[in-house]
């Protein structure tokens, strides 16, 4: 029942900032890039600020963009430097 219940409010919850997380996943890196226009870039921060779901996966590209500018020219595919990032991740939050 209270999941019925949970679902049925979550479907009448208007979108964080007026955009769907499906739209905000897809546009992340041009958003991290600043590619976007100011009035696209308002909404994204505005959903990040306040969506539990987004803003880990948020935090996580961003750190791992900044890691791939940190390591240059480095010619590990995409694929290989998430997993190296990651890792580094992981160890750092063993402490
Ligand atoms: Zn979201």
């Amino acid at each position: 029942m209270t999941g019925l219940w949970q679902s049925l409010v979550g479907k009448m919850m208007p979108s964080p900032g007026g955009i769907d997380c499906a739209e905000v996943m897809a546009q992340l890196y041009e958003y991290i890039d600043g590619e976007l226009d100011d009035e696209k870039i308002e909404r994204i921060r505005g959903h990040l600020e306040k969506c539990q779901r987004c803003y880990p996966r948020y935090n996580f590209e961003a750190a791992f963009l900044r890691f791939l500018k940190q390591q240059g020219r480095t010619k590990a595919p995409p694929e290989l430097q998430r997993k190296i990032f990651k890792a580094i991740l992981e160890e750092e939050s063993r402490g």
